[in-house]
């Protein structure tokens, strides 16, 4: 619940849909601040509104269970896992870098309403190959650093302490990616393990948009609270605005 304290009735884009949907708290956090706000910007922001797919981006935070669940009941949202995408529309963005960190177009956070299960899933997955290969590490440390042991090792061959360390490294991350990849499969019929592979992501993608980062992986982060401002954090109801509505009292409750 944050509220939203616009005081500079003289801006443009005061009282305006454009205005609500950048969604500043304060007037003086506003990157159009000290600007004058052309009629470019309201066509820039009432484009994006057109490229939302149906719900718009809004109904992934604002659900009260868990997006990712595949299966009924789903968990209760706990947390928002955040995947950025990006559109190459307006062309003209790249001079306006306030709505966007890319040199082109629109960026968007998408925010996933995420339960406990889904989010230590996610975690999980990510963190095994790293886990496994220090529990082996630390497994096979009593053989290098107590005399005792080391000696009975090295008596064996000079070389076996080190080769010992490096197979449980190299190994254990092999291991661990293994299990990864068998964790994600077991996972993949309770949730959505890959964003990418989300409905509302494929809406998103037929209206032009693609992730931000084109890797292997998805990129995801976590925030426990759903992001209070910017493009693509305003409230479902913001998207339902008349154009030219005027905000009343300057303040809107998400
Ligand atoms: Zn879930």
């Amino acid at each position: 619940m944050s509220a939203r304290n616009l005081t500079d009735t003289e801006c443009t884009l005061y009282g305006t849909k454009s205005c609500a949907l950048l969604n500043m708290r304060t007037c003086e956090e506003c990157p159009l601040k000290g600007r004058v706000a052309d009629a470019q910007i309201h066509s820039d922001l009432k484009l994006f509104c057109d490229l939302q797919p149906e719900g718009t981006v809004a109904q992934l935070f604002e659900s009260e269970t868990c997006t990712l669940c595949k299966n009924e009941p789903k968990g209760a949202t706990s947390c928002y896992a955040v995947f950025d995408m990006a559109h190459e529309e307006p062309k003209a963005l790249a001079r306006r870098k306030f709505l966007s960190r890319k040199s082109t177009g629109f960026m968007v956070p998408l925010q996933f309403a995420c339960c406990r299960k889904c989010r230590s899933r996610i975690l999980i997955e990510a963190y095994l190959p790293l886990i496994v290969p220090i529990v082996l590490a630390a497994a096979v440390l009593p053989f290098v650093t107590i005399e005792k042991l080391a000696q009975t090792v090295r008596a064996q061959a000079a070389w076996l302490p080190l080769a010992l360390v490096a197979a449980a490294l190299i190994g254990g991350f092999a291991i661990g990616k293994l299990l990864s990849w068998l964790y994600r499969r077991q996972n993949e019929t309770v949730m959505f393990t890959d964003v990418r592979e989300h409905p509302f992501v494929h809406a998103m993608e037929e209206k032009g948009w693609r992730p931000l980062f084109n890797d292997r992986k998805a990129h995801l982060a976590f925030t426990n609270k759903p992001i209070a401002k910017g493009l693509g954090s305003a409230p479902s109801s913001v998207y339902r605005m008349e154009d030219v509505e005027i905000v009343e009292n300057s303040e809107i409750s998400d």
